[in-house]
């Protein structure tokens, strides 16, 4: 257990970028496209279509496609240095559904840009937070965020608490085998 800990430790920081602040910003450019494009144009966009990108790069709205980031919400470190939670339990950070098709970006009946995937702007940090509870309990999430500490002398910190209550603990045991 502990030189999985310390294996994990020594692995190269790996930030995970929030899938979800890449997709609410590819959904702010394109909101900003339809609403150019509404004030334009008569014919309105496609409602529930995957052609909205296609319309809106026609008419020269929006210079290049975008592409969500897939069938995934992720939880981790966006900057800087990773959790050791993230590190331990990648799982608790990252929510993928095999089962989802490629996301798309679609345009629903009041004109809002949603991710058929990760919902609309407003939407998907209540969307990922779900998802992340139903793999999760939220108890077991509050405690693994609580553990997340995201400095390495706060890491050596935690180990050191950890590896002192071992030493307790064996201490205590070996007392009450005697
Ligand atoms: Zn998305």
């Amino acid at each position: 257990m502990l030189l999985m800990m310390l294996a994990g430790l020594a692995e190269p920081a790996t930030a995970s970028k929030q899938t979800q602040n890449i997709c609410m910003s590819n959904l702010r450019v394109l909101q900003g496209a339809a609403e150019m494009y509404a004030m334009d144009s008569t014919t309105p966009l496609p409602v529930d279509s995957p052609t909205l990108q296609g319309e809106l790069r026609r008419g020269d709205y929006l210079k290049q496609p975008v592409a969500c980031p897939g069938p995934v919400f992720t939880f981790g470190t966006t900057r800087g240095y990773p959790g050791v939670m993230e590190r331990l339990v990648p799982g608790a950070f990252v929510v993928r559904d095999p089962l989802a098709s490629t996301p798309e970006y679609r345009l629903d009946p009041s004109g809002t840009v949603f991710c058929t995937f990760h919902g609309t702007v407003d939407t998907i940090p209540i969307l990922a937070e779900a998802a992340r509870e139903r793999k999760y309990s939220r108890g077991a999430l509050r405690i693994i965020d609580l553990l997340n500490i995201r400095s390495p002398i706060g890491e050596l910190v935690l180990l050191g608490g950890l590896g002192a209550l071992c030493l307790i603990a064996s201490q205590v045991i070996r007392r009450l085998q005697a």
